[in-house]
């Protein structure tokens, strides 16, 4: 495994309803963490809750994360958000190509340009990638395989090993079916392998690679330990502070 702080993700989604939740989530979450820098823990509310959530973890060592971000730095695009005012917030990560917005259209080239805003503006991207389903002829390899030559194709090597890679099957999210150890200790080696080949070993080692998919307390351990990934994005566990503190604690 290699040495790196290990980064924990709780993507919030649509959740909760109330600003009043969303806040007394992230003040129990801040709570658990308490002074640790170890792993790296970061929330990722919707935007409204964005700014108060942002505020009461200031003094913490949880990050905060957006879920998705506008291509454009500002401009008149209504109903969509800035970088810039993404970054005013206090925002350091950004969760770009999540299968939920893939399903509404997002492509690899959208993807791309979000990631190139997203580093310009030094903030860092959480780029998910990931198969609807597995084939008998593991055709989905090709799939992971195109989704990575995409961001190979606009980033050099000093950007990518700034961006980390979530891969999340989209069989696995919020489905329960979490992937074996066997399916996340061979993804992470296929991907690094296919980044030695987009650009060499050593920027590989350097891209951080986290798993997405109905990651639990009952299972985080045993996948942080032998799946070789260095953390995880987290959906529904990452709602009751409780279970995201059990993930968090697994991989510490
Ligand atoms: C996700 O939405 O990124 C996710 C991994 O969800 P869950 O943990 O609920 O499967």
């Amino acid at each position: 495994m290699k040495q790196t702080v290990p980064l924990i993700v709780g993507n919030w989604k649509m959740n909760p309803v109330t600003m009043a939740d969303a806040v007394a989530l992230s003040i129990a979450i801040a709570r658990k963490q308490k002074t640790a820098l170890e792993p790296q823990v970061v929330i990722a509310p919707s935007f409204p809750h964005l700014s108060e959530v942002g505020k009461k973890i200031k003094k913490s060592t949880v990050a905060l994360a957006a879920q998705d971000v506008y291509t454009q730095p500002l401009g008149p695009f209504t109903g969509e958000v800035s970088i810039t005012q993404l970054k005013d917030l206090g925002v350091q990560y950004v969760i770009v190509g999540h299968s939920e917005r893939r399903a509404l259209g997002e492509t690899d080239e959208l993807v791309c340009e979000k990631v190139q805003v997203i580093l310009k503006h030094q903030l860092i991207p959480i780029v998910c990638i990931g198969e609807r389903e597995r084939d008998e002829q593991a055709n989905f390899f090709t799939l992971i395989e195109d989704q990575l030559r995409s961001l190979a194709e606009v980033l050099p090597a000093a950007a990518i090993k700034k961006v980390v890679v979530a891969y999340e099957p989209i069989w696995a999210i919020g489905t329960g079916n979490t992937a074996t150890v066997e399916d996340v200790k061979e993804m992470q080696l296929f991907i690094e392998t296919v980044l030695t080949k987009l650009y060499d070993r050593s920027t590989a080692r350097k891209v951080r690679l986290l798993y997405g998919g109905s990651v639990k307390p009952e299972n985080a351990a045993l996948l942080h330990q032998e799946g070789d990934m260095e953390g995880f994005l987290v959906g529904g566990a990452s709602l009751k502070a409780e279970d995201f503190a059990a993930i968090i604690k697994a991989v510490s």
